[in-house]
């Protein structure tokens, strides 16, 4: 099985992954661009029993976000590494973060209703007003 490799911006936090993401896409809420300070935010979805840290835990900090999401950062570079839905049990892990190419692309937005409003999306992958789909 092929592994995917990613670390935040400093290095200090490595994480491994199989390549086996269940979904992949970009999210345009709002919260999504505040936390990660970017017009929105790619993350592909993996079991979070398939999801570990090959160093640097100890400088994960975890924002509880609600009670279903929880989101994680480096507390060193700031780097914006995933949300963890914590009933459903999966990693949404920031494609940014990963050094790895995975198999699969982004395949649709998610709340682009609330899109930031200066970005024009010029792809054809589905759209959705709401989501997660
Ligand atoms: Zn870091
Ligand atoms: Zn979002």
């Amino acid at each position: 099985m092929r592994t995917l490799d990613g670390a935040c911006l400093c290095g200090k936090v490595k994480i491994q992954v199989p390549d086996e993401f269940e979904y992949m896409g970009n999210c345009h809420c709002s919260e999504c661009r505040k936390f990660t300070g970017s017009d929105y935010s790619s993350v592909g979805g993996i079991s979070s029993s398939k999801f570990r840290f090959e160093s640097g835990d100890e400088y994960v900090t975890t924002y509880q976000k609600s009670e279903e999401t929880e989101l994680a950062f480096c507390s060193c570079c700031g780097s914006s590494l995933y949300s963890r839905k914590v009933t459903r049990g999966m990693h949404n892990i920031r494609l940014g973060i990963l050094d790895s190419v995975p198999s699969h692309k982004p395949s649709f937005h998610i709340f682009v209703g609330s899109k930031a409003p200066w970005l024009e999306i010029a792809d054809n992958l589905k759209q959705f007003e709401n989501g997660p789909v």
